[in-house]
């Protein structure tokens, strides 16, 4: 554990998901896969439709609608749709198809295994602070297991811009009725967690699970408060 900062009081902790609490390079690489396949076999004028195709038709949205990346879900079905609308299927057939693509890649994207110390660390902070999950991904803890700690979960779209805008750390801190420097923000993204958090008045603790140098990372602009390299440190922490 490394100290940049001073440690104020922490009354709550707020966690990101993907890569915090699990690696989610694996999940992200099968989840992707297997939603490229679905699409292939769900309509043959789509056999060859490819990775880079998909790519292709979300930068697309993404210039037509600029905002839109705040909400991967909704990202994700809508480049989907228009993807069987160019093959040729008609609107409601293409709501349809990439209605059921969507459930599609909801069952892998949350299939997820989380290691025992995970569990171990989560059940020991939450017996002694409020948690909270902040996440800008749609991975859902109610799948694997670690909904049961958190009081509230918070998704960028429905809950707001994602991170690092301030919107979902500022509806934290009023949900929880906590002051935002009371609050201690982890997670594993130097600009989206540690900088964002930080610039809206929170503690950060920065999670370093692959042994990154944070004097030798370009987007280190903020020091973290801590720093850990386990989640467990925190449990001794609070
Ligand atoms: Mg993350």
């Amino acid at each position: 554990m490394k100290f940049y900062r001073p440690l104020g009081t922490i009354s709550a902790i707020t966690f990101d998901l993907d890569d915090t609490l699990y690696d989610n390079r694996p999940v992200i690489r099968r989840t992707e896969l297997e939603s490229i396949a679905f699409v292939q076999n769900y309509h043959p004028a789509l056999r060859e439709f490819q990775v880079v195709d998909f790519q292709r038709l979300r930068q697309e949205l993404r210039q037509e609608e600029p905002d839109i990346y705040h909400d991967v879900t909704e990202w994700r079905r809508r480049s989907v749709e228009r993807a069987l609308l160019n093959a040729g299927l008609s609107g409601d057939a293409a709501t349809r198809g990439a209605r059921e693509a969507m459930e599609n890649f909801a069952l892998w994207r949350s299939r997820i295994e989380i290691a025992p110390e995970t569990h171990q660390a989560l059940e020991a902070l939450a017996s002694k602070r409020p948690l909270v999950a902040i996440t800008n991904g749609n991975a859902d803890p109610q799948q694997f297991g670690l909904a049961k700690y958190f009081r509230f979960i918070l998704r960028a779209g429905p809950d707001g811009r994602s991170k690092p805008f301030n919107d979902m750390y500022a509806l934290a801190a009023q949900r929880l009725g906590i002051a935002h420097r009371e609050i201690l923000h982890v997670g594993d993204d130097l600009t989206t967690d540690v900088a964002g958090a930080l610039r809206c008045g929170m503690q950060t603790c920065w999670i370093n699970l692959r042994g990154g140098n944070l004097m030798h990372i370009d987007d280190s602009r903020l020091l973290p408060h801590l720093e850990i390299s386990r989640l467990a440190s925190l449990v001794t922490l609070i």
